[in-house]
């Protein structure tokens, strides 16, 4: 069938919240994907920081089949190994005690944000506010949401869960201004995603870390974007020597597969028999693949391989801001990246790039981001970055 003939169906049959281009993509592998006309592209999205091993990786079709053909779903009345296994590799691999599974990067934050309420309720006499940040993003169930900046995803939603308190991101006075009887946690992702890969100064996390400890409450981080080895370690708050009472992990930990996960110490984890639960969550299927990506990952040091990767896309596009003025900031860590442009010109700058036969995402109006597969070559990245400059060349000329 021809693309536009998918595209109609899309109109017709499929609920019109995203916006799509017009390709309808078939296969990948590695970091190219194919749509249906045959035409190659450098996938630079990723499933947005999802495919950490890059497209139909064995290591992932192999854990696919083999469980599949085993047991793909029993439910929590049963043990199973793949999620145990799971369990202990997160636990030991990020200094946690409590691992819980569930399918999606926001189930995860939701179970964070019922953590913390329980922990209030039986540790701090009631207290449930939680401090967010601005251009924060936690996912699109109603209470993160409402843990969420975009008014967009808000506004048309309201009444949303009480009990979030927003101040500004990279700033330790303004959460400790915010602070009062009523907090009980504070929620942060340790580099922004959505919100346009925003890098905290160094001495941010160990600030909000000291002060969380000082005022009795929890540091819970979401890093269902950084985490499972994005940022050029397993998790990202391990660069800052600190430790979080629980986190969020989801998009790259089974490289496409849908998983989520949170993470607790002892200390945080008083959620007891039958006050959370899940169906779908902690399935043998999802954990065997996530088994195997996180295995891979840890074996073969990928979190070192994502650093020096991330260290060549860093200087191509540093370089690329030397020659076109246009490029007014680079920011990010690992494998995730943003050029920040003097206009707001991503949305024309991802249109050609798809021309051109590279994927990469607009995060902001203004900005571009780059969420390469950790499998990703430095030959790939160059040609990445050549296409970027070109369209950037392109679109200054015009003006
Ligand atoms: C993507 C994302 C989410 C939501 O994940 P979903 O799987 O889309 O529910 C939550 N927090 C952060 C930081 C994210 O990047």
């Amino acid at each position: 069938m021809q693309t536009e003939n998918w595209i109609e169906i899309e109109h017709k049959y499929y609920l019109q919240t995203a916006k799509r281009f017009p390709v309808v993509l078939e296969r990948g592998e590695g970091t190219i994907v194919w749509d249906s006309d045959g035409k190659q592209y450098l996938d630079f999205v990723g499933g947005i920081a999802v495919t950490s091993l890059g497209h139909a990786n064995p290591i992932i079709v192999e854990a696919l089949t083999r469980q599949a053909q085993k047991l793909i779903t029993v439910s929590n009345l049963y043990y199973t190994v793949p999620q145990l296994k799971l369990a202990k590799l997160l636990c030991e691999s990020s200094g946690m005690d409590k691992a819980f599974f569930c399918n999606s990067g926001a189930e995860a934050v939701e179970g964070l944000i019922k953590l913390a309420r329980k922990w209030g309720k039986v540790k701090r006499d009631g207290a449930y506010e939680i401090i967010v940040a601005d251009d924060a993003f936690h996912g699109r169930t109603l209470a993160t949401v409402a843990a969420s900046a975009n008014e967009l995803y808000r506004a048309p939603f309201t009444p949303l869960p009480e009990g979030f308190v927003r101040v500004p991101y990279n700033d330790v006075e303004a959460i400790k201004a915010a602070t009062t009887g009523k907090t009980v946690a504070v929620l942060l992702e340790p580099l922004q995603g959505e919100g346009g890969v925003n890098v905290p100064d160094d001495d941010y996390l160990p600030a909000v870390r000291s002060w969380c400890d000082e005022a009795g409450i929890l540091l819970l981080l979401d890093e269902v974007q950084t985490g499972a080895g994005r940022t050029g370690k397993m998790f990202c708050f391990q660069h800052y020597g600190i430790e979080p009472d629980a986190l969020a992990v989801a998009k790259a930990l089974a490289g496409g597969v849908a998983i989520g996960a949170f993470l607790t110490k002892d200390s945080a984890a008083l959620l007891g028999p039958g006050e959370h639960g899940t169906t779908f969550g902690g399935n043998a299927l999802a954990c065997e693949v996530g088994y195997s990506v996180l295995k891979y990952m840890i074996d073969n040091d990928l979190p070192a391989q994502v650093t020096k990767r991330g260290e060549h896309l860093e200087r191509r596009l540093i370089s690329l801001a030397n020659r076109q003025p246009m490029v007014t900031e680079v920011r990010g860590k690992g494998l995730i990246w943003a050029i920040e442009l003097d206009r707001p010109a991503s949305e024309a700058a991802v249109n050609r790039c798809l021309e051109e036969g590279l994927l990469i995402n607009g995060v902001k109006p203004t900005a571009l981001r780059f969420v390469p597969p950790f499998t990703v070559s430095e030959e790939e990245l160059d040609r990445a970055v050549d296409i970027v400059e070109r369209v950037l060349r392109e679109i200054s000329e015009e003006k």
